[in-house]
């Protein structure tokens, strides 16, 4: 488990390893985190202002990963 603190709560949470930022962390200790909470309510937030669909940015998400990993 890596601890991170939440840019939005500035709280600290815990990323288990199986978490793909968890990887992130080990080569940048300085990245920015969400917690799963604050990650949730943006989510929401984003589906509310663009109408965009959970399963969209879901599959926008996995892009993101496969492009950037
Ligand atoms: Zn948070």
């Amino acid at each position: 488990m890596k601890k991170a603190i939440c840019i939005i709560c500035k709280k600290d949470f815990l990323i288990p390893p199986w978490d793909y930022r968890y990887q992130e962390l080990k080569f940048n200790k300085d990245k920015p985190c969400v917690c799963e909470r604050c990650g949730f309510s943006l989510q929401q937030e984003a589906i509310t202002v663009t109408g965009i669909s959970p399963a969209d940015l879901d599959r926008l998400d996995r892009v993101y990963r496969i492009v950037f990993k």
